[in-house]
C-alpha cells in the first residue's frame, strides 16, 4: 500500500500537468491571435419584452486557431487576464463592437445598443476611461449607445478606483451594467454606490424557472428590486417559453437567450433586423 501510495502522488499530478501544458499552449497561440485576425465577434440580440423588438447586442469573442481550432471564451479569457493580454485584446473588442454597430446604423437601423465584457485588468488599467471615450467617439456613436457589462467579482478588488473610473464613463453618458448579476455577493451596496444603469440577471437564476417550480424562484424578486432602482433589467440564458412567460408577467424589460436568438455573425444580424423590419 505504500509504495502505491507514492506511485499514486505522480499519478495525480499527472492530470494537473496536462493542463498546465493545455495553458501554456493556449497562451502561446494566443500570443500572435490578435496579430494573425484570429478573433470574431458574435452578437447575441436583446429583444425588449415592451416593443417586442431588438433593442441591442451583447459581443462576444469568438477565438479559432488554424492549430488548436476553436477555444471557448471560458478557456481562454482567464488566461488573457493573467497574461494582460486582455488589455489589447480589450480594446479589439471594443473597437469592433462600436464598429459594429455604427455599420448597422449607415443601413438605418437607429438607437441600438452595444454591450461589451469588460475585465478588470482592462479597468485597472491607468487610460482605461480615455480610451472607452476615444474608440466611440472615433466610431461616430452616441455613449448612450454603449454598455460595459462588468462583474461583482472585478468590483471586489481596488473598489475606490473602479468606481472612480466607471462615474467619469458614466459622467459622458457610457451605460454600466453589472453581468452575473445574484451570482456574487454584497450586490445591493454595489447597486447603490456604483452608477449602475443595468443589472443583467445570472443564468443559474433564469434556470430556476421551470414549470414545476416557478413559485420558488427568486428571479421575480431580483427584477422588482431592479425595477425599485430603476435599473433597466436584462434576463440572460433564456431558453424556454415558460421562463420567457415567467419573465414577461413579471416585468423584466429584455430577455436574451437560445430561445430568441444565438450569438450571431454580423451578417446574420443584419437579416434578423431586415426581417423585423419589413414584416
Ligand atoms: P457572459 O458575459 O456571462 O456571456 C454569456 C454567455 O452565455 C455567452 O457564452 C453566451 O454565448 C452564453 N449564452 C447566451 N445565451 C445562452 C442560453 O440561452 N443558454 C446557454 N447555455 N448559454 C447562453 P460565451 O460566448 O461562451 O462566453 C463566456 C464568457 O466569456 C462570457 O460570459 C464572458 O464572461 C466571457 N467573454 C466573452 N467574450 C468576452 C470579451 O469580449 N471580453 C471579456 N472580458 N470576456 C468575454
Ligand atoms: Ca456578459
Ligand atoms: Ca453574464
Ligand atoms: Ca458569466
Amino acid at each position: 500500500a505504500k509504495e502505491t501510495g507514492k506511485n499514486r502522488i505522480v499519478f495525480y499530478n499527472t492530470p494537473m500537468n496536462a493542463e498546465i501544458i493545455e495553458r501554456a499552449i493556449i497562451e502561446k497561440h494566443l500570443r500572435n491571435a490578435l496579430d494573425n485576425k484570429e478573433f470574431e465577434l458574435h452578437y447575441q440580440p436583446q429583444l425588449d419584452i415592451k416593443s417586442g423588438k431588438i433593442s441591442g447586442f451583447e459581443a462576444l469573442l469568438r477565438w479559432n486557431n488554424p492549430e488548436l481550432g476553436p477555444v471557448s471564451p471560458l478557456k481562454f479569457i482567464g488566461i488573457a487576464e493573467a497574461t494582460h493580454m486582455i488589455v489589447p485584446i480589450g480594446e479589439w473588442v471594443l473597437r469592433q463592437s462600436c464598429k459594429f454597430l455604427r455599420d448597422i446604423e449607415k443601413m438605418g437601423f437607429q438607437g441600438l445598443s452595444i454591450a461589451v465584457n469588460i475585465s478588470m485588468i482592462q479597468l485597472l488599467n491607468e487610460d482605461f476611461a480615455h480610451m472607452v471615450i476615444d474608440i466611440i467617439e472615433e466610431a461616430g456613436l452616441n455613449p448612450r449607445q454603449v454598455e460595459l457589462e462588468i462583474t461583482e467579482s472585478i468590483l471586489m478588488e481596488s473598489y475606490e478606483v473602479i468606481a472612480g473610473k466607471l462615474k467619469l464613463l458614466r459622467a459622458r453618458g457610457v451605460k454600466i451594467a453589472l453581468d452575473d448579476f445574484g451570482k456574487g455577493y454584497s450586490s445591493l451596496n454595489y447597486l447603490k454606490s456604483l452608477p449602475i444603469t443595468t443589472l443583467k440577471i445570472d443564468k443559474s437564476f433564469i434556470d430556476t424557472i421551470s414549470n414545476g417550480n416557478k413559485d420558488k424562484s427568486l428571479t421575480d424578486l431580483i427584477v422588482k428590486i431592479g425595477r425599485s432602482m430603476d435599473l433597466c433589467v436584462v434576463a440572460e440564458g433564456v431558453e424556454t417559453q415558460e421562463q420567457m412567460d415567467y419573465l414577461v408577467k413579471h416585468k423584466c424589460h429584455r430577455i436574451q437567450g437560445y430561445l430568441f436568438s444565438r450569438p450571431v455573425q454580423q451578417s446574420e444580424i443584419v437579416r434578423k433586423l431586415n426581417e423585423q423590419y419589413y414584416n
